[in-house]
């Protein structure tokens, strides 16, 4: 199995220059191929796609080509291409008529290198160069969690303004004691949620709900910090064909970063509560998680405002991450359709409205308890679960998503949030600079 961790890189003025340079020549092999196949297609030739037939035109263009990148880093984007290139392929064979082939250049490209082409010693990481080039040693920002004999690849790339390396390594399966183990028969259902990003029903009646709501407080703030930010450089964008000012181009910058910044606290998050999610389901010796999907709704369009939330919910990265850990822990999951599974009872199967709070009330057998608990545990059912769990809210376990998140603790004010006084009626406004006197008024 197979993990990959982002590590920033602390470098120095030349070094980033190398580096740089090295992912600008990974951007001219990928030119370079997009180039040869058009003038092949111009001619009516069959296009080269395959790994071997690319690997045949690099080793005829000869050393020198492409600036600092050796051969393998070289070959790393030619695998790139192939693969998006048969994966389109496959696409269009399953009907996909959207599918499109590589065609847009990149200015940087990520370069991988696999294991025993590069050397990993510590926080040290030598990254391969052309041959009678000068070694090129730059240090990692953090230690990666991964012991150094079980890396197998490493991949330069540049993503927010930052250079990082994404380090991959072999990860074994947990490893449990005699008796402590998942047990496949004992079966949890899965609920995803945007208050509830999981809902957890298992065995014995238990329930686990992780709280989303520091998340789409990210979210919120977000989004109003981009449309202020929007508005107050809306003046300055280019005409289309104008060169933008100097201004223009900081404002951007700034943008690409909180916008990378939201990505990296939303992504944290949702790994944390899969996280949670696997720990609880280990310690209750769940082997088995069935999971609702609900994507087959998702792209029915229900306006601007919900689709922006379904949108957010980042549905597809929950489960990924969710489906990583619990292979990981040797937990097997199941993805089951949950249409219907938030509107039925579990106990008698009657249909009840949607309420709009959390509490669900079973108008025909009185059961009560949480919507997104219920749905969970309908879920489990439907994948064969066996017996309804009846969820008391004593077994209920509460977690929060995203604890780290600005604005969660008093502590930690949200600097995108506006003082709270400001605009307030008698309002003595900001106070700084400080005043000397108090104001009047
Ligand atoms: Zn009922």
């Amino acid at each position: 199995m197979h993990r990959t961790a982002r590590v920033g890189l602390r470098v120095t003025r030349g070094q980033r220059r190398r580096l740089v340079g090295l992912l600008t020549s990974g951007g001219d092999v990928w030119a370079c191929v997009l180039e040869i196949n058009a003038w092949r297609r111009a001619r009516q030739d069959r296009p080269l796609a395959s790994y071997q037939e690319l690997c045949q035109q690099l080793a005829i263009s000869g050393p020198g080509c492409f600036g600092e990148l050796d051969s393998e880093g070289a070959r790393s984007v030619l695998r790139r291409y192939s693969d998006a290139w048969f994966a389109t392929v496959k696409r269009r064979r399953d009907g996909d008529e959207r599918a499109r082939f590589p065609r847009r250049r990149r200015a940087l490209m990520p370069i991988r290198w696999y294991y025993g082409t590069f050397t990993l010693e510590g926080r040290m990481l030598r990254i391969p160069v052309a041959r009678r080039r000068p070694p090129l040693w730059v240090r990692l920002d953090r230690d990666p969690p991964y012991p150094p004999e079980h890396v197998r690849s490493v991949t330069l790339l540049y993503d927010a303004g930052r250079l990082w390396v994404d380090v991959t390594a072999e990860v074994p399966v947990t490893v449990y004691l005699a008796g402590q183990e998942p047990d496949p028969a004992r079966m949890a259902g899965v609920d995803l949620g945007i208050i509830h990003p999981y809902a957890v029903a298992g065995p014995d009646s238990e329930g686990l709900l992780v709280s989303g709501r520091a998340i789409r407080a990210e979210h919120r703030m977000h989004l109003a910090d981009g449309k202020a930010r929007r508005r107050a450089a809306a003046r300055r964008a280019p005409r289309p064909g104008q060169k933008g000012s100097r201004r223009w181009r900081h404002y951007r910058r700034r943008q690409r970063l909180a916008e990378a910044r939201h990505h990296r606290r939303v992504r944290q998050a949702q790994h944390e509560a899969a996280k949670t999610v696997i720990a609880w389901a280990v310690e209750r010796r769940v082997g088995t998680l069935a999971v609702g999907d609900p994507r087959g709704v998702l792209n029915l369009d229900a306006g601007r405002r919900h689709n922006q939330r379904t949108r957010d919910w980042r549905i597809g990265h929950l489960i990924t991450v969710l489906k990583d850990k619990a292979d990981l822990a040797g937990i097997s999951l199941t993805l089951v359709d949950e249409r219907g599974t938030s509107s039925t009872c579990p106990a008698c199967h009657a249909r009840i409205p949607k309420p709009p709070g959390r509490v669900l009330a079973c108008p025909a057998c009185q059961l009560t308890g949480h919507r997104d608990l219920l749905a969970a545990a309908n879920i489990a059912a439907r994948h064969g679960g066996g017996t309804t769990p009846t969820i008391i809210p004593a077994g209920v376990t509460h977690r929060r998503a995203g604890a780290h998140l600005p604005g969660v603790a008093p502590s930690r004010r949200d600097p995108r949030r506006r003082a709270h006084h400001r605009g307030a009626r008698r309002s003595p406004g900001r106070h700084w600079p400080a005043r000397t006197s108090p104001a009047s008024g």
